[in-house]
């Protein structure tokens, strides 16, 4: 647990300066919002900032970030404040938090949508939805679209649209020096090619502006299960299925116990066992066709893959990552469910100790490949899975196994791992986030650094220094 160390001063006459025309809210140690304002959602992690600048429009972030500026303090930026690492706080630095900004424009008619960087997955999908379209992005609905977007995006529709990245017309952006940019294809595509995979290296993203499509509002979707001890059978038949679907479906595998949901009748509660997911991104009828061969070749014990509006299937994984539970994970990118990868996820997915504990392997391919592996800062557009080895406790009982086993289980992995997808990395250091661009991108990054932030003024996150 961290502790508040060292009192920090601010420069007072400075902070008053700010304070006079900001909007949002400027909270201090001792303010009585400042320990509800300082949590985010990874439960292990807790920071004390000296200041948390929480933003209500792009006045304040560029007020925040010059003001910052004067300072010799940690800059740490926060939307939706799910970075499994706790890269959206710091101790004894300021947080630009713009969790306020929630701002939504959706055009029906051009298919687009005006979004601000504070605004959460389940938001977004909530207004675009209203007109029977949707921006692909993750799986939980309370994750910030900002750091989803920044890093890639990945989730339920990007085998048919493609990786959240995928969808950006534009953004506007707030530099370290509190200038305000645009990017896009047109305007700086440097800048633009870099924020589509490298984060919040370059600045403060504001707004994004995205291309929607049609989805639902009713879709085929929902969790497949069998006894976990079926993992090895399931996943053999599950990989060789997957082969030749269509990019309509997208699927993740769960290995975890089953929930405490109302859909879910009682006497399953608490039993392990394996789960495939899948999302039809298109007809009911046609996705009943195609689902049809893993119901059948065994049957499950539960079967909840039924039309059902794409709201609610978007919200299915909500309770089992809530806020303040312990998290940790690794994470790797597979290029393909060989059998020596199954034997390793079948022996060692029932060696989980705790109830919580749930980890996705996502189906990748369909429209992430069609994209130029070169277009975006993302990388990993060929591999055929992520497997995000989760490790989840309630509390810090227990934490230390779980994270053991996480760790154990990845290094198992190791002769199988291809890359990894830099929003499913923990601090693991420079030499990581360079093998999650390739050095031939990272060095393309780092001149892009050098431009726009040469100070690495913004250091708190996946950080590719400038030198
Ligand atoms: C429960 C859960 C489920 C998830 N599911 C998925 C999933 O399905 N698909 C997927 O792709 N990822 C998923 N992720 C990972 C997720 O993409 C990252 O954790 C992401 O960073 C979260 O964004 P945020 O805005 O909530 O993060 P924050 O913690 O606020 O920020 C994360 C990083 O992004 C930077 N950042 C945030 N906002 C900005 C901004 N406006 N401008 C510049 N930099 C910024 C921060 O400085 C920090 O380094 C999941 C994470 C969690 C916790």
């Amino acid at each position: 647990m961290g502790a508040i160390a060292t009192e920090i001063k601010l420069d007072e006459a400075a902070l008053s300066a700010l304070r006079v025309a900001f909007r949002g809210e400027l909270v201090r140690r001792g303010d009585p919002t400042y320990d509800e304002r300082r949590k985010i959602w990874n439960g292990s992690i807790d920071r004390y900032p000296a200041l948390l600048a929480r933003c209500a429009g792009v006045a304040d972030v560029i007020a925040a970030v010059k003001f910052a500026r004067g300072t010799d303090l940690p800059v740490a930026v926060r939307s939706g404040g799910h970075s499994f690492p706790g890269l959206s706080t710091c101790d004894d630095g300021i947080v630009i938090d713009l969790s306020l900004m929630k701002g939504v424009r959706v055009d029906p008619k051009a298919r687009t949508a005006r979004v601000q960087a504070g605004v959460l997955l389940g938001e977004l999908d909530r207004e675009t939805q209203a007109f029977g379209l949707a921006v692909p992005a993750g799986i939980v609905t309370h994750t910030g679209l900002a750091g989803l977007t920044l890093g890639g995006g990945i989730g339920w529709l990007m085998r048919k649209y493609g990786l959240t990245v995928d969808q950006l017309l534009a953004v506007d952006m707030v530099t370290a020096d509190g200038e305000f940019v645009k990017a896009s294809e047109s305007e700086n595509p440097d800048l633009f090619w870099g924020i589509r995979g490298a984060g919040g290296n370059f600045g403060i993203i504001t707004e994004f502006e995205f291309r929607l499509n049609p989805v639902g509002p009713i879709v085929l979707a929902g969790p497949i299960f069998w006894p976990m001890e079926e993992s090895a059978k399931v996943l053999r038949f599950y990989r060789d299925w997957i082969a030749d679907v269509p990019d309509e479906l997208t699927t993740i595998v769960v290995h975890r116990r089953v929930p405490p949901l109302p859909a879910i009748p009682v006497e399953f509660h608490g039993k392990p066992v394996v789960a495939v997911i899948g999302c039809y991104a298109g007809s009911v009828e046609e996705g009943e066709k195609v689902i049809r061969p893993i119901k059948q070749f065994r049957a499950p014990f539960l079967d909840l893959c039924v039309p059902t509006p794409f709201l609610a299937h978007q919200s299915m994984f909500d309770s089992s990552f809530p806020q303040g539970w312990w998290y940790y994970f690794r994470s790797a990118d597979l290029a393909e469910l060989t059998d020596d990868v199954i034997d390793i996820i079948a022996t060692r997915a029932p060696q989980m100790t705790s109830r919580l504990t749930a980890f996705p392997i996502f189906q990748l391919g369909g429209a992430i490949r069609r994209i130029g592996e070169d277009d975006t800062a993302f990388t990993g557009r060929r591999a055929g899975h992520t497997i995000n080895i989760n490790a989840t406790t309630a509390s810090a009982a227990g934490f230390d196994e779980e994270r053991e086993w996480s760790r154990s289980f990845w290094t198992a992995l190791g002769p199988y791992h291809t890359g990894v997808y830099v929003n499913f990395l923990m601090n693991e250091g420079e030499d990581r986030i360079r093998q999650a661009y390739g050095a031939h991108k990272y060095d393309r990054l780092k001149a892009l650094k050098r431009k726009y932030d040469p100070d690495n003024f913004f250091r708190i996150n996946q950080n590719i220094p400038p030198n």
